[in-house]
């Protein structure tokens, strides 16, 4: 099959997820205070309404909706050699490790990279007697502009267990994980652990060995929340043998040589989007508060540069450079990849001023226009 550049202008799709109130709030007497309109991806909080390409309640179906519209056809594209980006977006608690899939509760799974996973490998077997298949997984987190390595068994920190949750323990002495760019743009990170997976069993083992070693911290928001950005990567490479067919039978008879295909997925799963004052505990906390707002920040700024075509035209700058994690997206943000968003909200009044801003940051990203070219 030729594989010829799309014309198609790609934008970036932004999707929101609207979490059911949980029994915390009920038991604080917190009333819902977003309305989703009618038949369209659109809701209201107080005068302000917002429209996305895609609003999704709670339940089961649509969370398999959710799969099927947003982050199904980034696993097709991966095929195709198309870079991808999945990234949840919004406060502490509204809802993105559950949307993502990165956290683990009492062993059980739910959330888009356990789909992702299924639709990859299933997608594999129909395509495996044609193609030779090659995945990679890596998982690192961002913290204090740090890069670190959730998948690396010399660091495995010793575990402590805190009111019942795990916590991490700095192995000092690692040295630390380098973002580089090679000239061809690609963007590598030079001494993370990068696991070859040929089964799903051994990729859903790098993830919960990854979502169990993500470091927390307490703050008054959730004493689970989390202030690093984790980034689940899925680099799959591909073999692809190509014949010329007989227009007699169908019938594949000459070796025309071999296709080269490498394209990865990130499965980003934001650090929480309040600001640091919220969280009110001073000191290391509150450092810590201040550098996650830096990377979301330049998410924020390199999404809406891309979006501006005008701008894009007169040669603006992108500013990828401004934080570590938008220098790691760099070559799946933009350029020839596909990027969704999906910003979580708790619907509860209590956090209404944070769902306000998680709606406006993500109204921001809507207009980011990609036109996709495969890897070669
Ligand atoms: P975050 O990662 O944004 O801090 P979590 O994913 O940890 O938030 O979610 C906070 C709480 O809300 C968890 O107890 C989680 O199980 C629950 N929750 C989140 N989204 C949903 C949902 N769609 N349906 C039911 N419960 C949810
Ligand atoms: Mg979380």
């Amino acid at each position: 099959m030729e594989m010829t550049p799309s014309s198609e202008i790609c934008s970036v799709k932004v999707a929101l997820h609207i979490r059911p109130l949980v029994a915390d709030e009920r038991l604080q007497g917190c009333k819902d205070c977003v309305s989703v309109v009618p038949r369209l991806p659109q809701v209201q909080i107080g005068t302000h309404s917002f429209t996305f390409d895609h609003v999704y309640g709670n339940g089961g179906a649509e969370s398999s909706a959710m799969f099927e519209q947003c982050v199904a056809p980034l696993v097709d594209g991966l095929f195709q050699g198309y870079n991808a980006t999945v990234l949840a977006y919004g406060q502490t608690g509204s809802g993105k490790t559950y949307t993502m899939g990165t956290g683990f509760k009492d062993g059980c799974q739910t959330g888009l990279i356990p789909q992702v996973m299924d639709t990859l490998f299933n997608k594999i077997e129909t395509l495996k007697h044609q193609t030779e298949f090659q995945l990679h997984v890596s998982f690192i987190e961002i913290l204090k502009e740090e890069v670190k390595d959730l998948l690396d068994s010399a660091s495995e920190s010793k575990s402590v267990v805190a009111n019942g949750h795990p916590a991490k323990v700095a192995v000092p002495g690692k040295p630390a994980i380098q973002i580089r760019e090679a000239s061809n743009g690609v963007i590598t990170l030079a001494g993370s652990t990068e696991v070859a997976v040929s089964t799903l069993q051994e990729m859903a083992a790098c993830l919960e060995k990854g979502s169990l070693s993500r470091a927390t911290g307490s703050t008054n928001m959730n004493n689970q929340s989390s202030r690093s950005h984790a980034i689940f990567t899925i680099t799959l490479e591909q073999m692809r043998k190509l014949h010329s067919v007989s227009p007699v039978n169908d019938t594949p008879d000459e070796d025309m040589g071999e296709e080269y295909f490498c394209a990865k997925l990130h499965l980003v799963d934001l650090a929480g989007s309040e600001r640091a004052k919220r969280t009110g505990t001073g000191g290391l906390r509150l450092k810590e508060g201040i550098h996650i707002n830096k990377g979301l920040l330049a998410l924020g700024n390199v999404i809406s540069a891309l979006g501006d075509e005008k701008k894009q035209k007169e040669g603006m700058h992108v500013p990828y450079r401004d934080s570590k994690l938008t220098r790691l997206l760099q070559d799946s943000l933009g350029g020839n990849s596909k990027t969704v968003m999906i910003a979580c909200i708790s619907p509860a009044d209590i956090n209404a001023e944070e769902t306000l801003n998680t709606l406006k940051y993500a109204n921001r990203a809507r207009n980011i226009q990609n036109k996709p070219v495969a890897n070669r």
